[in-house]
This record gives structure tokens, sequence and C-alpha cells, in this order.
């Protein structure tokens, strides 16, 4: 079936991932990488992600995807060979320098071809495999039926099906760069495309016209999140080898949620699949419950768009009320040791008495209440705080598993 690949922004992050069933993760090391702010792994971090990853059936991706100057390729042969050396299973590189050394210096690795090298057509996605790449991520500017042509040029191929949008072609934009000296084509993005913006004229400092689409004013460019979970079926159809989740920057409980719905909606989908044909059955294609895409509203996003899958997105696919990803949910633990008596790491404040909800792999939740906190060596605590590490007694019991997160309603706090 098709692979999940889901985002590991720090070390946590990617256990949480490969918890809730992601086949492969991304991920950046402290350089060479689109996501500066990421968090990103150590070099330390990197091999125990590798081992984590491959003890548990899961591959590891290595972004090394930045538009690289002549100092940043001083660095590129040693890291690459380094990587080779850990084991991880594939490069994501969009610099045709970086893509060059990589073959040089570490011809075993796997190279997949990173979404900013904005692969629209057929015969770009023949020119990479020519190259020596095994894989293409497809610019997300293209329509479901070109998705199909280019997936049809036996080269594997990769779509992001969910997360944030760039109003430029993936990310191939100065606008931060100019306005805060923050380069997004070097994973420093402040996103301004979703500022809130006014029109001043050049004899009047000061004085601010009125540019209103309503009354909290304009976002210029503020895309709705993507969200194709709905066409998951269909990019089966189109031949897509693996689905991808945006998010490195986003928190744990992003990556849990998301993780897991995409893990269930593949899993539901693959039940109406002939293993043998490859074909649905009946030809039959499934179609996606609703409860799927609603369970995602939960993890916090701008609205929804499918982007440009039917074509170009318009009006209806910006978001003009607001900038921030609203949830009435919040990740209040995250379990770092299983069993009957979990250890969590507290993710703000917790209290006996708390009633919370376990995010179980599959899209449902255990409800469950905090009945005592203890440290470590056992003495009861009356709270626990923020990245305090505790051991919970819960009811019901139940074995919680290692990487879980619980969640909290916030209008269910004790
Ligand atoms: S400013 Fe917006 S469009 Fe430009 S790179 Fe950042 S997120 Fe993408």
């Amino acid at each position: 079936m098709i692979e999940l690949l889901a985002p590991a922004g720090n070390l946590e992050k990617l256990k949480i991932a490969v918890h809730y069933g992601a086949d492969a993760v991304y991920f950046g090391g402290r350089d060479l990488n689109l996501r500066a702010n990421a968090g990103n792994l150590s070099e330390k971090e990197i091999e125990e992600a590798v081992a984590f990853c491959h003890d548990r059936g899961a591959r590891a991706y290595v972004t090394v995807n930045i538009f690289a100057h002549n100092s940043d390729i001083r660095h590129v042969p040693d890291y690459l060979a380094w990587l080779s050396d850990v084991g991880v299973d594939a490069f994501i590189i969009s610099d045709p320098g970086i893509f060059r050394t990589a073959r040089r210096v570490a011809p075993g690795v796997p190279i997949h071809i990173s979404t900013q090298a904005n692969t629209t057509n057929r015969e770009s996605a023949l020119f990479w495999k020519e190259q020596g790449a095994c894989r293409v991520n497809i610019a997300r500017e293209l329509t479901l039926s070109e998705i199909a042509e280019i997936s049809s040029a036996g080269i594997d191929t990769e779509v992001f099906v969910h997360g944030a949008l760039c109003i430029s072609y993936s990310g191939r934009c100065m606008l931060s760069l100019y306005m805060t000296g923050r380069d997004g084509n070097r994973g420093e993005c402040a996103h301004p495309c979703r500022y809130r913006y006014a029109l001043q004229e050049e004899k009047r400092p000061g004085e601010y016209f009125p540019v209103e689409e309503d009354r909290r004013g304009v976002n210029i460019f503020n895309s709705r999140d993507l969200c194709l979970i709905r066409r998951l079926p269909e990019l089966a159809d189109a031949g897509v080898s693996s689905f991808k989740i945006e998010g490195r920057m986003k928190g744990l409980f992003y990556v849990a949620g998301v993780t897991r719905i995409y893990r269930a909606a593949i899993d539901y989908m693959t039940e109406f699949l002939d293993q043998d044909t490859g074909r649905w059955i009946d030809d039959a294609r499934p179609v996606i419950p609703d409860e799927f895409a609603t369970g995602l509203d939960v993890y916090g996003s701008r609205g929804y768009t499918e982007n440009f899958i039917d074509g170009p997105p318009g009006r209806r696919d910006m978001l003009y009320s607001g900038r921030q990803a609203r949830s009435d949910y919040s990740p209040a633990a995250v379990v770092v040791q299983g069993g009957s008596e979990p250890v969590l790491r507290v993710g703000h404040l917790l209290r006996p008495g708390d009633r919370l909800e376990y995010m179980d792999r599959g899209i449902g939740t255990i409800p469950l209440e905090v009945l005592e906190i203890r440290d470590l060596e056992g003495g009861v605590l009356k709270q626990a705080l923020g990245g305090d590490v505790v051991r919970a007694l819960v009811s019901p019991r139940f074995n919680f598993e290692e990487w879980a997160v619980i969640q909290r309603h916030e209008g269910k706090a004790a």
C-alpha cells in the first residue's frame, strides 16, 4: 500500500509519528535543511532516530534541501557520507550541486527530489529519474490528472496531502527575507504571507487607509491549509507512492493527531483493495468517511482547501478571518514509559481529577481521569507542571503505549 510519510521536527516527534503509524519520517540535521527553526536533530539524535525507525520497520529520510551557496557546499560531502554510514534510507534534495555530491560520496543512498525542486511535469520527473533519483515530491500546484501523468513516468511520486501551504511555488518566495531578514529559502520563513496589511500613501506616513475585507482587516495571501484526506483513493488510482504530511515546525499534538488519522484512513482504504490484483474490489473506489476528515479539526487548522487538485484555487481557498490555527484541544502529556501506571511528560499543568483523553491508534480516544500523580521516587504530588516527568495513576487502568499522547479538551479541564 501507499507509504505514509510524517514530519519529525525533533526526536520526540519522530517517535510519536512512528508510534501512530508513519511508514517513514523525514527530518533535518542541524544544517543544510529547509526548516532552520524546527529543532532538528543532532548527529547523536540522528543515529538514535535511524535505529528507532529501523527497529520498528519504519524508514528515515533526511532533508538536505536548502538552496546551497558555496559555503554550504563545502560541508556537504562529509555530512552525506556520515549519513550514509548511519544508514539513513534516503536523502531529500533539491539543489543539483548537493544531488551531484550525494551521487559521488553516497551512491548507495536513494535520493528523493524535494518539493523545492518544483517538479511540475512528466519530463522533469524523467529528468530526475535519468539522473538517478528514485522519487520525486511533485509540486503542490498540480491537478489530479497532472499528478497521474507524472506518476506514470516510472519514478516513485510523493504528494503532500496535508498541512500548511505557501502562496508561492512551494516556498520559492522572498517575502520573508525582504520583510524580516529571515530567508524562507533557507528554512527561516516568518510567514509574512499570513500577516495583516494596510495601505499607506507615500506623503502621509503613519496614515493608514482602511483596506478591509471585513472588520478584522485584510489578509492578502493567507491560504487555508491543505487537506486531501477525502481524495486519497483518487490519489492512489493516480499512482502516487507516498502521502506526505507537512509540518516539521508543528507541535507534537499535530504530528500525533494528523499521522494517526491518515494512518487510519489509509488502513480503511486498504480494506477495499484486492491484494492480488492491486485493484479495488469490484472496481468500487472507496469513499473516505466524514469522521476521518472531521477528526482532523481537533489538531488545529486555518480551515481546509484541496488546493489545485481540481484546478486553480480561488477566494474560497484563502482565509480572510484570521491567521492562527485554532483548536479546543491541547496536548496534556506524552507517555514516555508505557504500562498501566504510565510515566508521563506533562504538557502544561496536570492535577488529580483532570479528565483527559488518551489518543489511541486509529481515530478513537479513551476518556480517562487522573487519580494520583507521583514523582519517580513514589512521592505523591498535588500537581505537575509543563515538562515534569511523573508517574500517573488513572482510571480506567489499561496498558498505555509508549509515545502515545494524551489530550485535553479545554472545556473539560478540572
Ligand atoms: S512567506 Fe508565505 S508563501 Fe512565502 S515562503 Fe513563507 S509561508 Fe511560503
